[in-house]
Order: C-alpha cells, then sequence, then structure tokens
C-alpha cells in the first residue's frame, strides 16, 4: 500500500434500494483534497449538509453506523460503515461521500458494490504523506464482548464469532488488511443476521425493505444462502470494524480483535482512540 496520500482518480457512482425507505439511493464517492479525509455530503430535501468523518458526528444506534451535523441530528446520514470499510480497506486516505438520502444502501450486504465502482474510477496518489494513527500501546474495551487494539506494523485483524445457539457457532479468523484481502475476504463478505433477531426488525417495523438477498439469515442449522467461502461471518464482523475504526476519519495502524464485539465496542473504541491520538 502507498505510503503516500490517496484518493480516486475520478467519483465513482452507484445506486441501489434503502432499507430504510425502500427508495432508490445515489452514491457519488468523489475524489477529495489532500488532509482533507474522508466526509459525507447529505444532498436531501433540497439542502446539503456536509458530515465530515469525525468521532463527534457518531450517533449512538444499534445494529448500525450513523453519523449526523451535530448541530441538527436529523441531517443524518445511516448505514456508513461499509462505504467507510471499503475507503480504509483499499486505503482511500479522502474523498467525500455525496448521498441523495439519509441512508446508503445494503446493496448485497458486503463492500463489494463500493470496490467495483471505486476500481472502476482507480485510485491515485497524493502528494503528501499518509497520515496514520499508529497504536503504540494496547487498549481494551470490555462490555458485553470484547475489542482490543495492539500496537501492529501493519493493519491486521481477528475477530471470534460464538453464537452457539445458531448456525454461526464458534469461528475464528484472522488475516492482514492489506488490498488484495479486503478485496477478497473482507470486503467480500456479506451481512448477517440470527433468525430471531429478522423476525424482530420485520415485526417492529424498522425496516421497510429487507429480504434474503441484502442480508443473510442465520438459522439453528444453516444459513439463507450459501456462504461465498469460509468464515465469512467473522469477515464480516471485521469490514464492520475496518469501517468503524475508519470514523476519527484517519487509517489505523494497529493489530485489532474482536470477541463477541460489534458497532457498540467499535464506537466505544473509536471514541477511545481519538480521545488519546487526535
Ligand atoms: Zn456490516
Amino acid at each position: 500500500m502507498s505510503s503516500n496520500q490517496q484518493t480516486l482518480r475520478d467519483a465513482a457512482v452507484i445506486e441501489g434500494i434503502g432499507a430504510f425507505t425502500g427508495a432508490n439511493v445515489r452514491v457519488e464517492i468523489h475524489p477529495a483534497e489532500v488532509d482533507s479525509g474522508p466526509s459525507f455530503e447529505l444532498d436531501h430535501e433540497g439542502k446539503v449538509t456536509i458530515i465530515p468523518v469525525a468521532v463527534e458526528n457518531i450517533i449512538e444506534t444499534e445494529n448500525r453506523t450513523v453519523l449526523a451535523d451535530l448541530n441538527d441530528q436529523t441531517r443524518q446520514v445511516n448505514f456508513v460503515e461499509h462505504v467507510l470499510g471499503a475507503l480504509h480497506g483499499l486505503g482511500i486516505d479522502n474523498a467525500t461521500v455525496r448521498v441523495n438520502s439519509v441512508e446508503i444502501p445494503m446493496f448485497d450486504g458486503s463492500a463489494v458494490p463500493f470496490i467495483n465502482a471505486i476500481d472502476k474510477v482507480g485510485i491515485v496518489e497524493q502528494d503528501a504523506p499518509r497520515r496514520e494513527i499508529v497504536i503504540d500501546k494496547p487498549i481494551f474495551i470490555d462490555d458485553n464482548g470484547l475489542l482490543m487494539v495492539l500496537p501492529s506494523d501493519t493493519l491486521k485483524l481477528a475477530y471470534y464469532l460464538d453464537q452457539p445457539n445458531d448456525y454461526a457457532g464458534k469461528r475464528l479468523a484472522q488475516i492482514e488488511a492489506t488490498c488484495e484481502n479486503f478485496r477478497r475476504r473482507i470486503g467480500a463478505s456479506r451481512t448477517f443476521i440470527s433468525a430471531e433477531r429478522a423476525k424482530d426488525l420485520v415485526a417492529s417495523g424498522a425496516v421497510k425493505h429487507t429480504d434474503e438477498s441484502q442480508v443473510l439469515i442465520v438459522h439453528k442449522d444453516h444459513v439463507s444462502q450459501p456462504l461465498r467461502f469460509a468464515n465469512e461471518l467473522c469477515y464480516h464482523k471485521m469490514l464492520d470494524i475496518l469501517g468503524d475504526m475508519y470514523l476519527a476519519g484517519r487509517r489505523l495502524r494497529a493489530q485489532v480483535i474482536g470477541v463477541r464485539s460489534g458497532h457498540y465496542q467499535n464506537r466505544k473504541m473509536i471514541r477511545k482512540i481519538a480521545e488519546e491520538y487526535m
């Protein structure tokens, strides 16, 4: 991976159906200046709001990651984790994600649609050294799930999944977050939820548009679709970690290890990291 900052060669454009609204959503990922970092530009209801990717702009929510304007939290973008995971995983330091809805579509539940759109336009090196958060001591979050970051020469991820009551079971995966591994495994892995949780979501009306092409449903003894490769479920947890570990707006150099962790622990960790390193 380049030691200089990188951005896109041109705007990457992708459209899909939003899970909340059921409406068509257009996402444009634009090149951005050196040192500007990742940001969102919400172009919705006749107004444009810039939402920088920064820990101050994170909203506490369940099962997803949301960024909002500090001064008007109704101006928010839901499901930012996979597009941020793609930017982090592909080594893109500077980009503006313009979206015309309050949510980023789930597409197939993985980061593949973002990877393909970005690869179509290409990635270019910029004339400034990369700025990273280099972790130099262990940090732990131990709160209904364990998440730790340790010093490491490169970004490495490990995840231990522990859902003994359904097909997910107990699984461990570990991998270095190179661009190649991101394209092949981490970014290619899809969102999953337990059958029970899926039932609750539909019953509560939390989602309007959900089907098994967008999310893997994990039942007691099987998954709703064949897995793309072994440990896809663990790798998806790593995609979420990569996305959430980009919420401080800078790439991370560390080893990240998750055990039964999710967005909640990720947010606690990135806030702690931002406090100490930004
Ligand atoms: Zn996810």
